[in-house]
Order: C-alpha cells, then structure tokens, then sequence
C-alpha cells in the first residue's frame, strides 16, 4: 500500500469543479493582481483569526520580512527567534541585515521556551554593547501555538515587538488568560504562509500579515507596493509583496471546507495516538507521541496539525525502513538554524541549543492530510511496529 507524505491531488479531486470554475473566472475577468479577490480574503481570514487587519502579500516569508520593515528593523538591531524552525524564521532577519539571535526550544512542543526566553533576555539586556533587541518571533510549529501568555509577559517587559510565525498554524488556537485566542491575534503582528502544501494552501507562492494595530498595517501596505504612497510617490523603500488574485480566488474556494478540514486532520491525529498506543510503541520508549498541550481547555483548534510529529528511536533506519513499505515521512528539521552554514559568522557550535539538536535527531512527521484513509493509517502504524519488533 502506498501512503505519501501528502497528498494534495486528492483535495483538489474532491473540489475540482468549484475551483476549476473559479480560475476560469479570474481569467475571464484579466485582473490578476491585488483587486476584490484579494481584498475579500483579506476580510474574511481577519474575521476568522479575530483580528482587525489582513495584507495579503506574496509568500510567508515575505509576510515576516514585511512585518519586520514595517516595524521598522534593520541593521544591527537584534531579533530573537527559534533554531527549530523552516528557514524563512530567520532568513528574513538576516536579509535585513539585523541579526537573528537563537533560543532552544521546549522539550514538549518544540515551541521557544519562555523560560529560556526569560535568560536570554536578561542576559542581552546585560550586555552594553547588544543593548538593540527588537522583536521576538515565536513560531507556532506543526500547528500548535507557543506559549504566547508568558512570551507576552517578556516582551512587554523588555519593550518589544512579537511577530507571530503562524505558517504552519493557520486556524490555531490558544487558550491565553485573556480567553481563548487565534494565532496571529496574540502578538503585534502574525503571518500565514499559503503555500501550497501548508493547511490553506493556494496554488503557488501566497501569504499575509494579520494585526490588530492599524497604524502597523498601514505600513504593511505601503510596503507590499513598494513603499508607494499615491501612484510614483514613495515615502519608503518597500518591494513588489503582492498577492495575486488568482491565489485569493482559490484560497477563498478552499475557505469554505477549511474547518471541516481542521477537523479531519484532529481526527486523524486522534486516530494515530490510538492506535500507536495501542500498538505498545510509546510505552516501550521507542517512540513518543505529540504533546497536545491545549487539549482540555475547550478551544476547538488546539493543535491543528499541519504535521503529525513523532519521536522515533533510531529515527533514521525508521524512516528508511517505512520508505520500503511505501510510507512517507519527513523530517521537519534535520539541522538547527544555529548549525547552518550561512549562519557560521553567528558564532554559535554543536550543543548550544541540546533541545533542538535532540529533536533534530528524534522527529519524524508521519503522513497527515484529511484525505487519509483509515487503512492508510493502520498501515502507517503496523509498519512502525513492524520495524520495531524486528529489532
Ligand atoms: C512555510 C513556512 C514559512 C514560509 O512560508 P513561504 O510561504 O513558503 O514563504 C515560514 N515559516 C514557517 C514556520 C513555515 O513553515
């Protein structure tokens, strides 16, 4: 039996004639730039992450690199981010010549630590010649957000700015003391990836920045056409960080079956923890299962899984092994940001961040989409304990 990683030709099978009806719309109407598509999803994924403002723009990278300008970050000022994490994170940092600083992860959620967070911070603070931390970019990875509550409380106290990295957690919830919140309405800013093999994902390169501060999201704007005031004025130098309305038409097509779609993801996520119970494999310590940390708190979309992440014992063989039975898996990711070679002249070495290098070891994300059929998932998991009984 076959099961991919992904598999994105049976959601498009299965809405095949909504969207290729819609596509045909926005050829027909030759407008393929910004425009009523775009500002309509706008609109509407504000409306869902319970924020005032959506930009859409042209990828998620793009989304952090624009949230950054806007904010007004550049050379020599300091951002804290994540090791564990798709590179963009911090790409985006270093593009504008400001320079990420890295901070290891929890064990659990392979979200930042806040309590490293609290350490790092004080430390920098201490340090009179690095006196310039700006923001905080906490990523809610596999879709299941950090621990914003006491990140929150950081950055308030050091005075900083926090970007949501919300490309993997579109829809999230977390149960913040304030009351259950949406990714990107927790922090200044948050950013969507539209990738297409994101949970909302488009038909090429798409992403958008969600705020509450309107002044914020004017100057996103701005940027996203070049820093373009009124047509050839500009009072800032942007970049072309446009969303086309091609990507809005199809992304709005998807909108409509996105919950149902959280929801089949959860299910299945539910139906692997069973199962791989069931199967002995977590007790016996040779895999663990992902921690759902919100689970009891009531919100609906307290994981909503972009990856289904284990950790496996000898991860690699695992992965090798699964791959000759026609099972797909990823690792998300094999090597922290810290170790990076285009990050080298940031000085950090091997055992910086010992959480991160241990998940890099140990994750392994197993097939997660929902299309996924039971007998997939049982084959999924006989393979996993299959592997194991041989050993
Ligand atoms: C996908 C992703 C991005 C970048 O999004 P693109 O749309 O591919 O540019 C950024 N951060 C994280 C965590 C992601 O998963």
């Amino acid at each position: 039996m076959n099961v991919p990683s992904l598999d994105l030709k049976a959601q498009y099978l299965a809405i095949r004639k909504e969207m290729d009806k819609k596509v045909l719309d926005v050829l027909a109407s030759q407008g393929f730039v910004l425009g009523p598509e775009v500002e309509s999803l706008e609109k509407e994924l504000a409306a869902l992450h319970g924020v005032g403002h959506g930009i859409g723009v042209s990828s998620g990278s793009d989304a952090i690199l624009v949230s950054l300008m806007a904010l007004g970050i550049g050379e020599g000022d300091l951002v804290v981010t994540s090791p564990f994490t798709f590179f963009a994170t911090a790409g985006t940092i270093a593009r504008l010549k400001a320079r990420p600083v890295f901070c290891d992860i929890d064990e659990k959620s392979y979200n930042l630590s806040p309590e490293s967070l609290g350490l790092l911070l004080r430390k920098k603070v201490m340090e009179k010649r690095n006196p310039r931390v700006k923001a905080i970019i906490p990523v809610h990875l596999y879709g299941q957000c950090a621990d914003m509550d006491a990140i929150n409380d950081l950055a308030r106290e050091y005075g900083l700015a926090v970007i949501e990295d919300a490309c993997q957690a579109v829809g999230s919830e977390y149960p913040s003391k304030l009351g259950t919140k949406r990714a990107c309405a927790l922090g200044t800013a948050g950013t969507l990836s539209f990738y297409p093999t994101k949970n909302l994902g488009g038909l090429g390169d798409g992403g958008m920045v969600l705020t509450n501060d309107g002044g914020l999201a004017a100057k996103v704007r701005v940027l996203r056409v070049h820093g373009e005031s009124r047509r050839y004025y500009y009072d800032a130098i942007g970049g072309n960080f446009r969303l086309d309305a091609l990507q809005a038409a199809a992304l709005r097509v998807k909108l409509k079956h996105f919950p149902g779609w959280q929801e089949e993801r959860r299910k299945r996520a539910e139906v692997y923890d069973r199962k791989l119970q069931e199967a002995g494999l977590p007790g016996g310590g040779l895999i663990a299962l992902p921690h759902a940390l919100y689970k009891n708190s009531g919100a609906a979309n307290y994981h909503t899984y972009h990856q289904y992440v284990i950790r496996a014992k000898d991860r690699d063989a695992l992965q090798a092994a699964l791959k000759e039975k026609g099972v797909g898996t990823a690792v998300y990711y094999p090597l922290g940001l810290h170790m990076q070679k285009c990050f080298s002249e940031l000085g950090y070495r091997p055992g910086d961040f010992p959480i991160t290098e241990k998940a890099c070891r140990e994750v392994l994300a197993l097939p997660m989409y929902p299309e996924l059929e039971p007998e997939q998932q049982d084959h999924v998991v006989s393979c996993v304990a299959e592997f194991y009984e041989k050993r």
